[in-house]
């Protein structure tokens, strides 16, 4: 099941406001104490904070929703389990993990779900704050009418729980949409590989049935092969030359009466300005653009099946500083989740291939191809040069078919391959 959350802001008059500031409270408290109790005590279930915790805070906080306290056990316990798994694998250092803000669970007991969703175009709902029923009114946008739009067509549905959260003064209802992922033929068999400054593609327009995907005949095909623009390789360098302008500035204000400097990536003030520079929205609009365009008609799509950390494996053999910098900005992970999920979302599907010899191979004749002086252009013995992203994607391609997998991959075993 595919989820979207949509964040819509709400009208919330002064006397409601108040109610949701101290319900947000006696929350946050709860969350705190039994996130401590759990990551101190290994307790990764919510069954034993329950028992241990819910009558308590029923008489420690008697004006709040019984179902409040439900959740708020029930979410502690989820934020103790994934802190107690990341602290098995060592990606922890605190001793336990810090809870600054919560989003508030309102399930369907405790806000108007019933009457919501039996409206054409919803534009309240009541929450129970303290003992009382409040309504409140959505500012709802496009985003929000488009999933509910869905939701009316029987393609979507919504969550029966809410969530309500606070970013500085202002109120959002987070509704959750549920969509059925759609099954679709494919159209097209799409390959991706992710380089430093693009995704190569290569996409093969299937003719009208799945079926004629099994004895595809290489005659009937030609990828079609593009790259499409990501620069996260430039991004990173503009950042970092820019990260470094800041440091270079804010370091006289920085400096001790010894003469050295404080280490200024560690301050405030650096932390602000960086914050400023908005590059992960950046970096996140792009990948989004990319998934766009390779999900936009049902297809096959394939790619390299990448490890725990590709980066790692990337730079391994690499000297340079820089690059390795770069390429360790490169979100790989991301990537591949939101070309997956759109995927799924518009009736494709994600296939994983090896990324071995990948790039070894011509797409064309099956055999190793030799480098060149340049990185990036290969040359086959055949006489004809290949670009090295191309080869890769089209490769990752013929693996998809037994017959062009034995021959791309195991190219210099032919004669002891039987093709059948
Ligand atoms: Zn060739």
């Amino acid at each position: 099941m595919l989820r979207r959350a949509v964040a819509v802001e709400l009208e919330v008059p002064k006397g409601v406001s108040k109610l949701l500031y101290s319900v947000e409270t006696a929350y946050l408290n709860i969350v705190r104490e039994v996130v401590e109790y759990a990551v101190v005590n290994n307790v990764t279930s919510a069954v034993k904070p329950h028992g241990l915790f819910y009558s308590k805070y029923r008489r420690g906080y008697p004006g709040l929703h019984a179902h409040l306290i439900i959740q708020a056990i029930r979410q502690a316990s989820q934020i103790a389990k994934s802190f107690v798994e990341r602290k098995k694998r060592g990606l922890v250092s605190k001793p336990y993990p810090e809870v600054k803000a919560v989003s508030i669970r309102f399930d369907e007991t405790t806000w108007s779900y019933d009457q919501f969703i039996r409206s054409i175009a919803p534009v309240r709902l009541s929450l129970s704050l303290l003992g009382e029923r409040k309504e409140v009114w959505l500012r709802p946008h496009k985003r929000f009418w488009f999933y509910w739009w869905r939701v009316l067509s029987g393609e979507a549905e919504l969550a029966s729980t809410l969530i309500v959260k606070r970013r500085a003064n202002k109120w959002y209802a987070v509704f959750v949409f549920e969509i059925k992922p759609r099954e679709e033929e494919p159209k097209s068999i799409i390959a991706f590989d992710i380089n430093e400054n693009t995704v190569a593609v290569s996409r093969v327009d299937l003719p009208s049935t799945v079926d004629k995907v099994a004895d595809w005949n290489r005659q009937y095909m030609v990828p079609e092969l593009y790259a499409i623009k990501t620069d996260f390789g430039k991004l990173a360098r503009r950042y970092e030359r820019i990260r470094n302008t800041i440091i270079e500035k804010l370091k006289p204000e920085f400096a001790l009466p010894n003469g050295k400097y404080v280490n200024v990536t560690s301050t405030r003030e650096f932390r602000k300005q960086v914050r400023k520079l908005r590059e992960r929205d950046r970096k996140v609009g792009r990948v989004r653009h990319v998934a766009n365009e390779l999900a936009k008609t049902p297809a096959i799509i394939i790619t390299e099946e990448l490890g725990e950390r590709p980066q790692d494996e990337m730079i391994s053999d690499l000297e340079s500083g820089g690059l390795r910098h770069r390429i360790k900005q490169i979100p790989f992970k991301a990537l591949e989740r939101v070309v997956e999920d759109k995927a799924l979302e518009r009736g494709s599907k994600l296939f994983r291939v090896s990324s071995y010899r990948n790039s070894r191979v011509c797409p064309i004749h099956f055999v190793r191809l030799k480098s060149t002086d340049e990185w990036h252009t290969l040359q086959c013995p055949l006489g004809h040069y290949v670009d090295r992203d191309y080869a890769s994607v089209m490769n990752m391609n013929w693996k998809l078919t037994q017959e062009a997998w034995t021959k791309g991959v195991w190219w210099n075993m032919r004669r002891k391959m039987d093709w059948r």
